[in-house]
C-alpha cells in the first residue's frame, strides 16, 4: 500500500482523484486549506481507515512520510485567483518548494499539476509541450500564469539539482460533477444559470475557444503520468482535442438542459486568451492515453449533478 499525499484534495479535481487512489488500494492524505475546495467533495472518504484529511496551508512547509505527492492545491477559476493574487502566487510558487523539499526528504516522486495557462494567448496552435508560450508577466491573470510557471522551473530545478523524481502535466480546461457552482469557469456558470432559466452571459463575442476534457478522462492520465519512468519529467499535455468557441458550448448547453436561458454578451476580461487546444500526441505515446468521454456527454453527466444540487 502506498502512502499518497494530495494538495487540494478536497476540490473539484483533488477530490476525484482522491476517490480513485483509495479505490485503487492507496492510503490518501488530503491536504486542503478550504480556499476554494469543500468539505461536501470529501465528506464520503472520512472515516475510511485509508483516509487522512491535513486541514493546513500549502504555503507552511510539511513533512510526512510519504511515498506519492499529487501537488493540485491552488485556485483556478480566474474568479478565485484573481480575489487575492499576491496569495496565489504565493501558493504557487512556496506551495511547490514545500512540496519538492518535502519529496526530497523523503524521496518521494511528485506530480505537478501545471496548466495550459503556460502558453498564455498562444501564438502556436495547437499547442505542443516545445511551446514555450505567451504570457503577459504584469497582468491580472499573471499571478496564476507566471505562478505556474515558476512552480514548473522549480520542479525541473529539484530534479537536476536534487535528483527528485517530478512529473509535470499541463492540464486543459476540465469539466464535471463537484465544481462548486460559485466556480466562475464557463462550464459551471452556463449550466447553473440554464437551469436556474437565468441569462448565460458570454464575455466577449464568443468567438474565442476552449477544449473541455472531462475530469474522468483527466484523472486516467494523471495516473499514468505518476505510473511513467523515474526519467521521464514531461511536462506533458493533458486535454481534449475536441475546440469549441464559448458560443457553441452556450448553444450546446441549452440544448442539452432544455432550458429557455437567452443568450447575452458582457464584457472580455483583460487578457482572455483567444485560442486554446492541446496537442497530445505525448500522451498518446508516452502514456498510452487519449481522453475518451466527448463534450456532449461529459456536459449530460455534469448537468445531472447540478440538477441534484440545485
Ligand atoms: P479547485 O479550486 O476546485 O481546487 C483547488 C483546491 O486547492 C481547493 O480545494 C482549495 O481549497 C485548495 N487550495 C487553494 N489554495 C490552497 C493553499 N494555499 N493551501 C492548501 N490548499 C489550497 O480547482 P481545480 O479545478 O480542482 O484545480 C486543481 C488544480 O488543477 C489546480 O492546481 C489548478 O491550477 C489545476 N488545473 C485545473 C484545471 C481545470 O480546468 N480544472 C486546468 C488547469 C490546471
Ligand atoms: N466565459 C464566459 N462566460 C462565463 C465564464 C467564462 O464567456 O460565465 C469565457 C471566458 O471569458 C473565457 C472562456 O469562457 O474566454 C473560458 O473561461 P474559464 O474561466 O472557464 O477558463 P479559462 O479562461 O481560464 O480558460
Amino acid at each position: 500500500m502506498k502512502c499518497v499525499l494530495v494538495t487540494g484534495g478536497a476540490g473539484f479535481l483533488g477530490s476525484h482523484l482522491c476517490d480513485r487512489l483509495i479505490e485503487s488500494g492507496n492510503y490518501v492524505i488530503c491536504l486542503d486549506n478550504f480556499f476554494t475546495g469543500s468539505k461536501e467533495n470529501i465528506q464520503h472518504l472520512v472515516g475510511n481507515p485509508n483516509f487522512e484529511l491535513e486541514e493546513r496551508d500549502i504555503i507552511w512547509p510539511y513533512m510526512k512520510g510519504v511515498d506519492e505527492i499529487y501537488n493540485l492545491a491552488c485556485p483556478a477559476s480566474p474568479v478565485h485567483y484573481q480575489y487575492d493574487p499576491i496569495k496565489t502566487i504565493n501558493t504557487s510558487v512556496f506551495g511547490a518548494v514545500n512540496m519538492l523539499e518535502l519529496a526530497k526528504g523523503v524521496k518521494a516522486k511528485l506530480l505537478q499539476g501545471s496548466t495550459s495557462e503556460v502558453y498564455g494567448d498562444p501564438v502556436k496552435h495547437p499547442q505542443t509541450e516545445e511551446y514555450w508560450g505567451n504570457v503577459n508577466p504584469i497582468g491580472v491573470r499573471s499571478c496564476y500564469d507566471e505562478g505556474k510557471r515558476c512552480a514548473e522551473t522549480l520542479c525541473m530545478d529539484y530534479h537536476r539539482q536534487a535528483g527528485v523524481v517530478v512529473k509535470i502535466i499541463r492540464i486543459f480546461n476540465t469539466y464535471g460533477p463537484r465544481m462548486a457552482q460559485n466556480d466562475g469557469r464557463v462550464v459551471s456558470n452556463f449550466i447553473v444559470n440554464a437551469l436556474q432559466g437565468k441569462d448565460i452571459e458570454i464575455y466577449g463575442d464568443g468567438t474565442q475557444t476552449r477544449s473541455f476534457q472531462y475530469v474522468d478522462d483527466l484523472i486516467d492520465g494523471m495516473i499514468r503520468m505518476m505510473a511513467t519512468e523515474d526519467e521521464f519529467s514531461g511536462p506533458v499535455n493533458l486535454g481534449n482535442p475536441g475546440e469549441f468557441t464559448m458560443l457553441e458550448l452556450a448553444n450546446l448547453v441549452l440544448e442539452l438542459t432544455g432550458s429557455k436561458s437567452r443568450i447575452v454578451f458582457g464584457t472580455l476580461p483583460e487578457d482572455d486568451p483567444r485560442k486554446r487546444r492541446p496537442d497530445i500526441t505525448l500522451a498518446q505515446t508516452k502514456l498510452s492515453w487519449q481522453p475518451m468521454i466527448p463534450l456532449r456527454d461529459g456536459l449530460l453527466k455534469t448537468i445531472d449533478y447540478f440538477k441534484s444540487q440545485l
